[in-house]
């Protein structure tokens, strides 16, 4: 956590942001690490869907917040902790397994909840330990498997490009994933495609995202201190 001093105009950056925006993008603020006075600055500028990537600090906030907030989940989710998010979560970003869906569906259940969920789908070049094989996801969405799990529902697809300057390589990331998204959406009724952060939204617009994860353009720079 940070020591809470504004950055910039959080209110400004955002509405900014907003208006370079295509209407039909949904925007993900990304607010790890920054505290909920932070995180309400930008509640007040109207914006009402906030991404984390640590289930107890979501959790936290989660309390604090008014309960309009929507609360994604965009970081790698360990099974052992679903339970946490179970009762509020409104979207999980980055499920790469069947068990992690089935672990979501029986926490999901207890709460008498459909948890909606994206599958991540591995683009980038370099080596991750997270994020399915883009062949693997389309097994599971026709696998009988699924139909088991009546407590989730997957919207789309997610994916994260390479960390690096080359255009190319990113937009090559990113046109394979919406070629896929694009195979499967119309027989799985996928309606989600989330990439692009910061650095890469626009290159993830143009190559078809409709739902962007954005913390530093907004935020300002996180520092882990
Ligand atoms: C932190 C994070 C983001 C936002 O990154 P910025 O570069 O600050 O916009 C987006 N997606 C995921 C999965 C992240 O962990």
């Amino acid at each position: 956590m940070n020591n809470g001093k504004m950055k910039g105009n959080i209110s400004e950056n955002l509405k900014q942001f907003k208006n370079g925006l295509p209407e039909d993008i949904t925007l993900v603020a990304v607010s790890k690490t920054h505290p909920v006075g932070t995180i309400m600055e930008a509640y007040k500028a109207g914006q009402r869907i906030f991404g984390e990537n640590k289930i107890q600090e979501m959790e936290a906030k989660w309390q604090e917040m008014p309960k309009d907030v929507e609360w994604h989940m965009i970081g790698h989710v360990q099974r052992n902790k679903v339970k946490y998010m179970a009762p509020f979560v409104g979207l999980v970003h980055a499920v790469d397994s069947f068990r992690l869906l089935k672990e979501i569906n029986k926490e999901a259940k207890k709460h008498s909840r459909t948890i909606n969920c994206l599958l991540q789908i591995k683009i980038a070049e370099e080596e991750s330990k997270f994020g399915m094989e883009i062949d693997k996801a389309g097994e599971l969405l026709n696998s009988e498997e699924l139909k088991t799990l009546q407590n989730i529902k997957i919207m789309g697809l997610m994916g994260m490009a390479t960390y690096t300057e080359n255009e190319k390589q990113i937009s090559e990331e990113f046109g394979r994933l919406k070629k896929y998204y694009d195979s499967l959406k119309d027989e799985h009724n996928l309606t989600v495609l989330s990439m692009g952060m910061s650095g890469d939204y626009k290159l993830a617009i143009a190559h078809g995202s409709n739902m962007i994860r954005v913390g530093s353009a907004i935020f300002g720079e996180r520092d882990y201190a």
